[in-house]
C-alpha cells in the first residue's frame, strides 16, 4: 500500500536537482529570493514539497543556517545556505499542508454543502499559517480563477501576521484568463514581504508576460538508476521487473516513481492501447483500399516492400472489410462523466501519450530508451502501420483533448471524436 505523502525532514533528503535547491538555499540566507518564482517540472518532480520546504526556511521563527566552509577545490565559496527547524509552530503549520490533495477534496466537500448563492462565490483556499496561502486549481474546471487571485492580491497588501513574510503558492500554471491578468498586476509590483511560488509542469502555459516578471528553476529528470535505488530502499516489495517498469514509466520524477500504481496504468495503457489498434487497422484498410487491391505492386506504400504488403494480404479477409469497432465503443462507453471519470480519462490520456513517445523513439531508432519496455513486440507491429506523420497529428489530437477535458466537455463524445480522427489517413 502506498503511504500518505511527508515531507522530507531537511534538504539533504530532497531527492535530485541539488545545484538548484542549493541555489534557492542561498538566495534565503542572503535575503535575495525573487518575489515571484515559478517551479517547474514533470509531475511528481517535487515542486510541491520542495515549495512548502522553502516557505519554511522562509518562515521558521529559528532561520537556522547550514554554513559551507570556504573550499574552492569543491567550488564552494563558503555560503550560507538557509535551513528550517521543523519544530517550531511557523514550520509545524507550514509541513500540516504537505497532503494537499486530501485538504482540497475536503475544502471542495465543504463548499458543495453550502447554499446554491454562496457556493458560487466560495474559492478552494488552503491556509495552513496566516502567513501563508496555497490556491490549488479550482473544480470542475481546474483552473485557478479569479477569485482566488482576488484574495491573494488583497492578502498581499497587509503585513505578514506572525511570520517573517507572506508567501503564496500556486499549485499549477493553468488558469482563467481574467486571473492571470490580474496575477500580473501584482507581479508588476510586488510588496516587499511577499513571496508568490507558482508550479509548473509546463512554464508554456503561462502568459508571457507573468513568466517574464518571474525568476525561474527547473526541477529536471533523475537518472533512472537514481530511480530504481530509490525504488529498492522505499518500495522493496516491488519485484525487479515491475521495479525497473516503474522507473521508465515515471520519468525521472522521484514522487511518481514512489506513488506509481502499476496495475491502474496497466488498465489504463490496455485501453490506450485499443486506440492504437483501431487506427492502425483502419489506415490497413484504407491503404488496400487505396490501392486497388488486385496490382498492389503498382501502388506500394511508403515503406513497404513488395514482401510485406503481399503478406499482409493474403492474410487479410479483404481489402475492403471495415475494422471492428465493437471494442473501441465498448472501452468508450465506460468512461463517464462523474466524480471518477475525469481520473480515469486523464490516465487513459497519459498512458496513450506515452505510447505515443514510444513509437517515435522506435521511429526515430533508439528503442532503448523505450519506456514500455514489456510492449515491445506490439509496440513494433503497430509502428509498422503507425508512421511519424500519423503519431504528430495524433500527439496534436490528444492535446486538444486534454484542454477539452480541462473546459470539463463530455468525456466519452470526445473520445469517440478522437478515436475517429486517428483512424484517417494522413493527408501530406
Ligand atoms: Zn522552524
Amino acid at each position: 500500500m502506498l503511504t500518505a505523502p511527508t515531507l522530507p525532514a531537511d534538504f539533504n533528503d530532497f531527492l535530485g536537482n541539488t545545484a538548484a535547491v542549493e541555489s534557492l538555499r542561498t538566495a534565503i540566507a542572503a535575503g535575495r529570493l525573487p518575489h515571484a518564482l515559478i517551479l517547474s517540472g514533470p509531475a511528481g518532480a517535487g515542486k510541491y514539497t520542495l515549495a512548502l520546504m522553502l516557505s519554511m526556511a522562509i518562515q521558521c521563527q529559528r532561520q537556522p543556517r547550514e554554513l559551507r566552509s570556504y573550499e574552492p577545490a569543491l567550488g564552494s565559496t563558503g555560503q550560507a545556505l538557509a535551513l528550517f527547524c521543523g519544530h517550531c509552530s511557523n514550520c509545524t503549520r507550514i509541513a500540516s499542508a504537505i497532503n494537499l490533495e486530501e485538504q482540497v477534496a475536503a475544502a471542495v466537500a465543504a463548499r458543495e454543502e453550502l447554499r446554491e448563492t454562496d457556493k458560487k462565490d466560495t474559492r478552494v483556499l488552503i491556509q495552513p499559517h496566516p502567513d501563508l496561502l496555497i490556491l490549488p486549481p479550482d473544480p470542475p474546471q481546474l483552473l485557478i480563477k479569479l477569485g482566488q487571485v482576488r484574495t491573494l492580491i488583497q492578502r498581499a497588501h497587509y503585513l505578514p501576521a506572525e511570520a517573517p513574510r507572506r508567501v503564496f503558492i500556486l499549485t499549477a500554471a493553468n488558469m482563467m484568463k481574467e486571473a492571470a491578468n490580474s496575477l500580473l498586476k501584482i507581479l508588476e509590483e510586488p510588496p516587499p514581504t511577499v513571496h508568490i511560488f507558482i508550479l509548473a509542469e509546463n512554464p508554456g502555459e503561462l502568459l508571457p508576460t507573468i513568466r517574464s516578471r518571474c525568476a525561474a528553476i527547473r526541477l529536471g529528470a533523475l537518472p533512472l538508476d537514481e530511480i530504481e535505488g530509490l525504488l529498492i530502499a522505499r518500495r522493496p516489495e516491488v519485484p525487479a521487473k515491475q521495479r525497473a517498469l516503474i522507473a521508465r514509466l515515471s520519468q525521472g520524477a522521484a514522487g511518481r516513481a514512489l506513488g506509481f500504481d502499476l496495475d491502474a496504468y496497466t488498465a489504463a495503457r490496455a485501453d490506450a492501447l485499443i486506440f492504437l489498434r483501431n487506427a492502425a487497422g483502419a489506415l490497413r484498410n484504407a491503404a488496400a483500399t487505396a490501392s486497388g487491391a488486385p496490382e498492389p505492386a503498382l501502388s506500394l506504400p511508403k515503406g513497404l516492400d513488395s514482401e510485406t504488403w503481399d503478406s499482409r494480404h493474403q492474410s487479410r479477409p479483404g481489402p475492403a472489410a471495415e475494422p471492428d469497432h465493437t471494442a473501441l465503443f465498448k472501452m468508450t462507453e465506460t468512461y463517464r462523466t462523474g466524480a471518477d471519470g475525469q481520473q480515469k480519462t486523464t490516465a487513459l490520456l497519459r498512458a496513450l501519450s506515452l505510447l505515443l513517445e514510444d513509437l517515435l523513439l522506435l521511429d526515430s531508432g533508439t528503442p532503448e530508451l523505450l519506456r514500455n519496455i514489456d510492449l515491445r513486440a506490439e509496440l513494433d507491429r503497430l509502428s509498422q502501420s503507425l508512421s511519424f506523420d500519423w503519431i504528430e497529428r495524433a500527439s496534436h489530437a490528444l492535446d486538444q483533448v486534454h484542454s477539452g477535458l480541462r473546459r470539463n466537455l463530455l468525456r466519452s463524445l470526445s473520445l469517440d471524436a478522437f478515436a475517429a480522427q486517428l483512424a484517417e489517413p494522413v493527408h501530406s
